[in-house]
Formats: structure tokens, C-alpha cells, sequence
């Protein structure tokens, strides 16, 4: 089997880019590098440059590949940035996608894993998350992932283009190997602020927010290990190549951690002394997260390895040790 990565060379897409090649398959990325990094595409992966916004670029890259099936990881993911600039996420998002599946369409590309998002969700009326909650999104970014989602199930109904979206919760860690890791300029995501400033990369993590419903007052979210959430990106595309039945997903660990949480486990695994403050909360952010991921446990086996915090912490510390400026290129 020949996969088509977008956005292979971002920090999911790059970890699911490597497992699929450790599992001897075939992989083709597509990126257009404006957040991924060329040294994380794995060795051997044929390379298309381009960008899902240019439909002919798309189109171009699946004829020269020919891929039997599409991992899509190629989005903008920053929850607080599409809160500002909503026009950019869903021109990127869902303007870009859709390009990429009348590409699949019309090149003959039946099978597509579709990366989604706990934000699908919004405020939950209830924890853990199903995947038959309510749908509410607090932010364009969430929107725009929901949105696609829809546009699937329609797709799909009149093309037979079959379907996985998998919704995330927040993913962290980095490839056990230490040879690729999480890479964001500028960083937003927690466990990354939090161990650059174990590094002495910033003063302090500012955590945002402490007057939440919450056990401490702090955000509460579900994390879930990068390897882990590739190794699920896999099974769902095996499955829904068996089966021929298109699917959706929840993938965390079933256990919330607050900000504050996070920031102990850190001291625990660096021995640093992190200092935090507290400030403002941020714009779209929703108190509490936490997936139920026992639908993809039930139907497809699903077995996190990495599920302890500690686990998912230490990976990503080695990542981020040995690379304190993350990659090269
Ligand atoms: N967060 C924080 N300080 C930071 C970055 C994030 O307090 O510098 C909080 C954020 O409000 C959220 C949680 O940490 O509750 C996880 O945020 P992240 O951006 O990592 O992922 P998201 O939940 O937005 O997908």
C-alpha cells in the first residue's frame, strides 16, 4: 500500500510519515514547509512540494504518486491564532481540503484518514467525550475541521470516498528514537512552552487562566502521545480499506491533566524548578477535555503504549534536550 501525506513534515503528520515507513509501506509526502521541516520527512519518503490551496499542485503530486490511499494532516491548528483570523483557517482548512479531495476524485483515490480535533466538540455538556456529543465548536479553528467533517459525509454519499476522521485531543511527545520531535515557530503548545523554559528558553509559562471550574482552577485536557495517535492513523486506514465503511474516532488517554499537572510532572521528569504565572485566560478555550477513545479501542484494537504522562513527557524532554533549537532546517 502507497500512502499520500499531507502535511508529512509537521509534527503528527512527520511521526505518522516514520511508522508507516518502519511498517514497510510505501510513503509520499506533501508539504509546502511553511511549518514542516524536510530532516522530518522520513528517509526514502518521496517529497512533493506544494501547497493544498493550489489545486493544480494537488492534483500534480497524486498523478506523479499515485498513492492508494491519503493520511491529511495540512491545516493551520492553532486554536488562539484562528480566533483572530478566522478568513486564514477556513481558506487553509477547508479551501485547501476541499482541493485535495476533488483531487482524490477525480485521480481515483478512494480512502482518506482525516485529521479532526477535539474542538469539534466545544464545551462539553458532559466528560468523558463520545463521539456522539454535541458538536459546538468555540473557535474558527474547530469550525473548520467540523465543517470538513460534514463536507465528508456528503462526499462520500456521492462519490463512495470512503472516510476516517480520527479527533484528536492534545497530542505531545515526541518519536522514541529522539530523531524527530515537536517543532513550532512560535510554540503555543503547553508541553513544549513548558520544557523550553526548563531549557531557559523563557523566564516563565504563563498559564492562562486559573479561575476555571475546574479541580485547581486551571484547564483541564487529554493527552495523548504522537506515536500512539500515528499508530491509530494505521488501523483506522486498514480498516476502512477492509471494511469499506467510513468511520469516526476520539483518540486521548481517557484522563485529564490541569495546566498545573502538567507543570509538576515536568519538574518531576527535568528536575527543574519551572516557574509559572498566572495571567488571563485565553480567547476559545474550552475548560475541560477528555476523550472517550473506547469506540476505536471496541472496533479496531486500538493499544496506546505511551499513555502515561510521565512517558509522553520524557519522550518529548529528550526530544527537546537534544535539540533546543528543534530542527536544521
Ligand atoms: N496553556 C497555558 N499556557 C501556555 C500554553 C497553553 O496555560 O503557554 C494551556 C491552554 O490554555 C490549554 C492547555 O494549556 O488549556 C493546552 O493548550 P495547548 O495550546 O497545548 O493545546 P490546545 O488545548 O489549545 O489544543
Amino acid at each position: 500500500m502507497k500512502v499520500l501525506v499531507c502535511g508529512g513534515a509537521g509534527y503528527v503528520g512527520s511521526h505518522t510519515a516514520r511508522e508507516l515507513s518502519d511498517r514497510g509501506r510505501e510513503v509520499a509526502v506533501f508539504d509546502n514547509l511553511e511549518k514542516g521541516h524536510m530532516s522530518a520527512v522520513p528517509k526514502g519518503a518521496e517529497f512533493y512540494r506544494g501547497d493544498l490551496r493550489d489545486y493544480a499542485a494537488i492534483d500534480r503530486a497524486i498523478a506523479a504518486a499515485r498513492p492508494d490511499a491519503v493520511i491529511d494532516f495540512a491545516a493551520y491548528s492553532l486554536v488562539g491564532e484562528s480566533v483572530g483570523e478566522p478568513i486564514k483557517y477556513f481558506e487553509n482548512n477547508i479551501g485547501g481540503t476541499l482541493n485535495l479531495l476533488k483531487a482524490m476524485i477525480s485521480r481515483g483515490v478512494g480512502h482518506i484518514v482525516f485529521s479532526s480535533t477535539a474542538a469539534a466538540y466545544g464545551e462539553p455538556e458532559s466528560v468523558p467525550i463520545t463521539e456522539d456529543a454535541r458538536t459546538l465548536p468555540t473557535n474558527p479553528y474547530g469550525e473548520s475541521k467540523l465543517c470538513v467533517e460534514k463536507m465528508l459525509k456528503w462526499i462520500d454519499r456521492a462519490h463512495g470516498l470512503r472516510y476516517s476522521v480520527l479527533r484528536y485531543f492534545n497530542v505531545a511527545g515526541a518519536h522514541v528514537s529522539g530523531e524527530i520531535g515537536e517543532d513550532h515557530e512560535p510554540e503555543t503548545h503547553l508541553i513544549p512552552i513548558v520544557l523550553r523554559a526548563a531549557l531557559n528558553r523563557a523566564e516563565s509559562v504563563t498559564v492562562y487562566g486559573g479561575d476555571y471550574d475546574t479541580p485547581d482552577g486551571t484547564c483541564v485536557r487529554d493527552y495523548i502521545h504522537v506515536t500512539d495517535l500515528a499508530d491509530a492513523h494505521i488501523l483506522a486506514l486498514e480498516d476502512i480499506r477492509k471494511r469499506g465503511v467510513s468511520t469516526t474516532y476520539n483518540l486521548g488517554n481517557g484522563k485529564g491533566f490541569s495546566v498545573l499537572e502538567i507543570l509538576g510532572a515536568a519538574r518531576k521528569v527535568t528536575g527543574v524548578d519551572i516557574k509559572a504565572v498566572t495571567g488571563p485566560r485565553r480567547a476559545g478555550d474550552p475548560s475541560s477535555l477528555v476523550a472517550s477513545s473506547d469506540r476505536i479501542i471496541r472496533e479496531l484494537g486500538w493499544q496506546p503504549k505511551l499513555f502515561s504522562l510521565e512517558k509522553i513527557i520524557e519522550t518529548a524532554w529528550n526530544w527537546h534536550k537534544n535539540n533546543p533549537d528543534g530542527f536544521k532546517d
